[in-house]
């Protein structure tokens, strides 16, 4: 248990998401290698070659997303699609931490035919977008309809839909033979409302110039501001501060995992309440084990009880 703890607080100093603006202050653009986060996330969960490649993409993007809001704000991007690994959900903090997860964590397809694309496992579907604002207790929701069910695009689309922002994403998570994470990273560029169409014409041609991807460019050695910069040609640009390492962080807590139990159902906290056992729980994004003693199992047996008969 010290260990995981241990290692969910360490951070990469090395490792943040660049911020930057266009001097003429119609675009902004961010850029992270997110190969640690991405790599505890699968270290931790244990995840299969396509989740590792969905759950890494939501994060990257949620960690740019996150980067262009202000302090103490967070976005979740819940996907829901009606393939086999329909759900797939991340959340980050513009402070740098984020999570990810998908309950289809051993997801393996019959065969691989179509590579590691994620649109006939995900599926169609939808994207919902959380933003948390401070000091306001509701957050903000939108949800778009998926386009492409590969992440990247369909971040780009809410983005559109939501906000009117157009928008140059790409997310990467490269793996390697076995199917373990080696290298994750992204970019998001993303041009103001009202700026004409000479400005998105440009970055469309420079993005189509972009021969590899940014998985590959981190795993390189590519510094974030180095893949960036292709994306930007012709175009003058100043980074910004923002300086918060990025780290694999779950706020999870007891009341959360305790109603994980309420789903094993009356029969099966009768079983261990009988046997007097303490119920070890994990979370599911972070592995902290949590215990819950026998008058807990049996306070959350009454409930339910109480909930058949209403
Ligand atoms: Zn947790």
């Amino acid at each position: 248990m010290d260990r995981i703890l241990k290692k969910c607080l360490t951070q990469n100093p090395m490792e943040k998401v660049h911020r930057f603006v266009s001097n003429d202050f119609t675009i902004r653009a961010a850029a992270v290698n997110a190969t640690e986060v991405v790599k505890e996330m699968q270290r931790i969960q244990n995840t299969s070659p396509l989740p590792t490649m969905a759950v890494g993409r939501a994060m990257v993007g949620a960690l740019l997303l996150a980067s262009h809001l202000k302090e103490k704000q967070q976005v979740g991007l819940y996907f829901r699609g009606d393939g086999p690994m329909g759900r797939v959900f991340a959340e980050a903090h513009f402070e740098g931490q984020v999570r990810g997860y998908t309950p289809h964590t051993y997801y393996e397809p019959a065969k691989y035919a179509s590579g590691l694309k994620l649109k006939e496992h995900i599926g169609q579907g939808t994207l919902s977008v959380t933003r948390h604002l401070p000091f306001q207790k509701q957050p903000h929701h939108g949800t778009v309809e998926m386009v492409t069910s590969e992440i990247g695009e369909d971040i780009g689309h809410y983005l559109m839909q939501s906000h009117q922002i157009r928008s140059i994403i790409s997310l990467g998570v490269y793996l390697d033979t076995y199917g373990k994470v080696q290298s994750a990273g992204g970019v998001l560029i993303e041009v103001m409302p009202g700026v004409g169409d000479d400005v998105v014409d440009l970055l469309l041609k420079n993005s189509q110039d972009v021969k590899t991807s940014m998985s590959e460019e981190i795993l390189k050695g590519g510094h974030p501001v180095e893949f960036l910069k292709p994306y930007l040609k012709g175009i003058e640009f100043s980074e910004l501060d923002h300086n918060y390492p990025i780290s694999y962080y779950c706020p999870c807590n007891e009341e959360r995992v305790v109603r994980a139990l309420e789903t094993l159902g009356i029969e099966e906290l009768d079983d261990m309440i009988a046997k007097n056992e303490t119920a070890q729980v994990m979370c599911q994004m972070c592995g902290k084990p949590y215990d819950v003693a026998p008058d807990k199992l049996t306070e959350i047996k009454n409930k339910l009880y109480r909930q058949t008969l209403n």
